[in-house]
């Protein structure tokens, strides 16, 4: 099967769970998910399912992705943050939905990684950085929209700060064990609103950098 034919099942299938904004379905259909996965699992870049990669990390299911997307309600002129860089993907997918992308990851490996990828496929709207992102990205605060790609044990009180007035935040947060919700966060004149979304399965949110004990 040719990588466009994966491609337009992959979108069929997001269409067939519930996915329903065309720009989200374009922007997922718009980004090579094979350039983002490692070799040994090229073959299933368009299975809908979570994968591997390096540093014991794993790029999301293209689902969890679309649906997070979904939720997030990004507009063209909105500058937003991603926690948890990851693979790239996500970043990828945010990138064309978005007019800025500033995304932050705690290992350098993977960073340096998804940057390259970033550069080959053009993406010039994306800002990386290496570091905490339970602290956010104050230097470019606030954002229009957050979107944390690893639970945290709760909400990081940085994230709830960084957020613009009228802004959305989506996270999944590990309140107990075993159990994570992915929650809609909205910010009014009232202060913040919370939508629980459905429950996940994401690798922690962990503080502080990799080697610093
Ligand atoms: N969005 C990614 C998903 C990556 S998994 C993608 O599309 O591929 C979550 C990522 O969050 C991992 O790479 C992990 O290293 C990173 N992470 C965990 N805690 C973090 C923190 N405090 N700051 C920045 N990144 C973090």
């Amino acid at each position: 099967m040719t990588e466009d034919r994966r491609r337009l099942l992959l979108l069929q299938s997001l269409r067939e769970q519930g996915i329903i904004d065309e720009r989200v379905l374009e922007a997922v259909g718009n980004v090579p998910r094979e350039a983002f996965v490692e070799t040994p699992f090229s073959d299933q870049a368009y299975a809908d399912q979570a994968l591997p990669i390096s540093c014991g990390q794993t790029i999301s299911q293209p689902y969890i992705v679309a649906l997070m997307t979904e939720a997030l309600k990004v507009e063209p002129s909105h500058r937003v943050l991603e926690v948890g860089t990851g693979s790239g993907y996500q970043a990828a997918v945010l990138s064309h939905l978005a007019r800025h992308v500033y995304t932050i990851e705690r290992y350098a490996t993977l960073a340096g990684t998804a940057g390259e990828r970033f550069r080959r496929l053009g993406l010039g709207n994306i800002t990386q950085q290496v570091g905490d992102g339970t602290l956010g990205m104050p230097d470019f605060a606030p954002f229009d929209r957050i979107m944390v790609t690893a639970a945290a044990r709760e909400v990081p009180q940085a994230h709830l700060d960084q957020l613009a007035m009228g802004g959305i935040l989506v996270l999944p947060v590990e309140e107990r064990p075993g159990r994570q919700d992915l929650w809609r966060i909205t910010r009014d004149a009232q202060g913040f609103s919370r939508e629980h979304l459905l429950a996940v399965r994401f690798v922690p949110l962990v503080e502080g950098l990799p080697g610093e004990g």
